[in-house]
């Protein structure tokens, strides 16, 4: 299947989770074997060769940070949602479109100066990716770059993001 048509099967879903929130939903494109293997290989298409892991963010961050992962021979730093891990890393908290989050990183999964690349479905406001990059860099690693299937361009993450390196797929 070609990138546009993967693409074309994420739907829009009015006032979810709230009023007045346009949500974007991933699950017909993740579950339509084509265009998870077209965003897939996408995505793998967008890492620089000197990456030496993935970052997925929790929970389809994982999809995508396992795919690719699998696809170009790189682990996977699972980025997590609080009270999951036996030995933290570390933990920042963040302000979300919708609420606040907090990410933590496991103990003992990455070493000073990793390239890690950051993966996720959705840059929205773009803070599940600066908390991201900041727990990955408190913990020694360098942030490459981040690779995300869909921008909302509205929502102003990549100027959250100052400039790190940021390939979305698609903008919007
Ligand atoms: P941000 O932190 O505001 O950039 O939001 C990004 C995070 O929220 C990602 O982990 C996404 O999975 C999730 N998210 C935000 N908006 C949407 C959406 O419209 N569809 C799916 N996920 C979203």
């Amino acid at each position: 299947m070609e990138l546009d048509e993967a693409l074309g099967l994420i739907a829009e879903v009015p006032d979810f989770p709230e009023p007045g929130v346009l949500f974007r939903d991933l699950s017909p494109l993740f579950a339509d074997a084509g265009a998870f293997k077209a965003v897939t290989d996408a995505l793998a298409g967008t890492l620089d060769p000197s990456v030496e892991a993935l970052a997925g963010v929790e929970a389809r961050g994982f999809l995508l940070a396992a795919a690719v992962g699998y696809a170009r021979g790189l682990g996977v730093v699972l980025i997590r949602k609080p009270g999951k891990l036996p030995a933290v890393a570390g933990r920042v908290d963040y302000a979300l479109e919708y609420g606040t989050a907090t990410v933590e990183l496991p103990a003992g999964v990455v070493r000073p100066g990793q390239r890690i690349a950051v993966l996720d479905d959705v840059l929205a406001t773009g803070g599940t990716v600066a908390a991201t990059g900041k727990l990955l860099e408190d913990a020694g690693a360098v942030v490459d770059s981040v690779s995300v299937v869909l921008e909302l361009a509205a929502l102003g993450g990549r100027g959250v993001l100052g400039d790190r390196k940021i390939h979305a797929l698609r903008t919007c």
